[in-house]
């Protein structure tokens, strides 16, 4: 049931001017193209100053030149400073703060001419916006915009704070978000929702990523006298093979899940010579094999565990000969999230959508990584993906979001904000 107080929020969402905001965000092409002095920083000062205009404190941080991060806080007590939330929390999570996440960046628009409209001409059509990024995730910024914008309008008395992290290079290498936690930013985040395109199903479950560099050195030696050197291919070879069957094992001890299906350990670069050691030539043979597994985890793996039976696999397959060596990485990891379905950010954003469609919410997961896996890899943030926007669409040409999933998004976020921090 949706109270007067609720009503008189959801009122305050002016929907002509949030399709606006979609359409003129959108219009800022936001692609990262250093060599064209082209990146995220018009499209963040859009955000910030239509976060002023609402009435919350911001900051905006450079990550690295041209590519900002957009900080935003609302709290209703009046003496509220931003600053506090660089701070250490008084007592652990002394007052609940949800934070709405999304990136500023925008894939690139590939052939122009493939387009029906120009790319970043956010055409309405048929009910949906057109252009790079409305959907991948413009759209879902503006209804968080849009939803904060009304809670605050309204002068309703929060028991916690809001925060908005505008962040860069999600589609990279995520240093935003990276940077917003190394900040300290996300240290009294006590629940996040990641506007990420997901037809405003709520996504509680992603899959984790690990990705191992695994490098077998032996020794170099003329391609007609093989036998004055070590081949690297050979334990190399052996080594994928039992990967393959490592992923089989993980497969079958850990099943489908019932939104990520099934997990992957996946070999996606190997070479020889290993990086940074020459070019391949057909008469040589190189001193060393590498390549990297790039693992993607569902709920239930635990990924040291898997690092360290990938590692013990390596040292086995050099064990065949002591002037063979191996070096091994783990380059990145990032778990698996699965938030509850009882969580209160969870039952907020649920009830949220029921009371609004009148239908249950439809769940779902995330197979690949957003911004949302550092904020729970790294600060252990329980994190809803949801957001507008048509899954499948992020990335392809002739992107769209459709109107009506906007207009929904922004009243799920103000009703989920006011119940989560009610
Ligand atoms: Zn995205």
């Amino acid at each position: 049931m949706i109270s007067d107080l609720e009503r008189r929020v959801l009122d305050c969402i002016d929907d002509d001017e949030l399709i606006g905001w979609v359409q003129a965000l959108t219009r800022i092409p936001s692609v990262w193209k250093p060599e064209q002095g082209i990146g995220e920083e018009a499209a963040a000062r859009w955000v910030e100053a239509h976060c002023r205009d609402i009435g919350l404190q911001t900051r905006f941080e450079f990550v690295v030149p041209g590519r900002p991060n957009v900080i935003a806080a609302y709290a209703s007590s009046p003496d509220f400073s931003i600053e506090e939330l660089l701070r250490p929390p008084a007592s652990p999570h002394a007052r609940k703060w949800l934070m709405f996440e999304g990136h500023t960046d925008v894939v690139t628009e590939g052939d122009p001419t493939q387009w029906t409209d120009p790319p970043f001409s956010a055409v309405i059509r048929d009910g949906r916006i057109y252009g790079r990024g409305a959907n991948d995730m413009k759209a879902g910024l503006c209804c968080a915009l849009a939803a904060i914008k009304a809670i605050v309008r309204s002068g309703v008395d929060l028991n916690g704070g809001i925060l908005l992290g505008a962040v860069c290079d999600e589609e990279g290498g995520m240093i935003g978000i990276k940077h917003f936690v190394e900040r300290g930013w996300a240290d009294h985040v006590t629940a996040c929702i990641v506007c990420e395109p997901e037809e405003n199903h709520l996504c509680i479950a992603q899959k984790g990523v690990m990705w191992l560099r695994c490098v077998i050195r032996g020794v170099m030696s003329h391609g007609a006298m093989p036998l004055t050197g070590v081949n690297a291919m050979y334990p190399m070879a052996r080594f994928l093979t039992m990967v393959q069957a490592l992923e089989e094992r993980e497969i079958v001890r850990h099943g489908r899940h019932e939104f990520l299906g099934q997990p992957s350990i996946t070999p996606t670069i190997v070479m020889s010579p290993a990086r940074g050691e020459g070019e391949p030539q057909a008469n040589v043979m190189p001193g060393a094999a590498e390549c990297v597994l790039d693992i993607r985890l569902i709920p239930g793996q635990d990924p040291d565990a898997l690092a360290r039976r990938v590692e013990q696999m390596l040292a086995a397959c050099v064990a065949v000969d002591d002037r063979l060596r191996y070096a091994f990485e783990v380059v990145e990891v990032r778990h698996p999230i699965h938030t509850q379905r009882d969580h209160p950010i969870v039952q907020s954003l649920a009830s949220a959508y029921t009371d609004l469609t009148g239908t249950p919410p439809i769940y779902g997961g995330v197979p690949g990584s957003t911004d949302g896996t550092i904020l729970h890899a790294r600060k252990g943030i329980p994190i809803v993906t949801c957001g507008p926007g048509d899954i499948h669409i992020p990335h392809h040409v002739d992107e769209w979001v459709s109107i009506a999933e906007i207009k929904l998004a922004a009243r799920m976020y103000a009703l989920a904000a006011m119940r989560y921090l009610g």
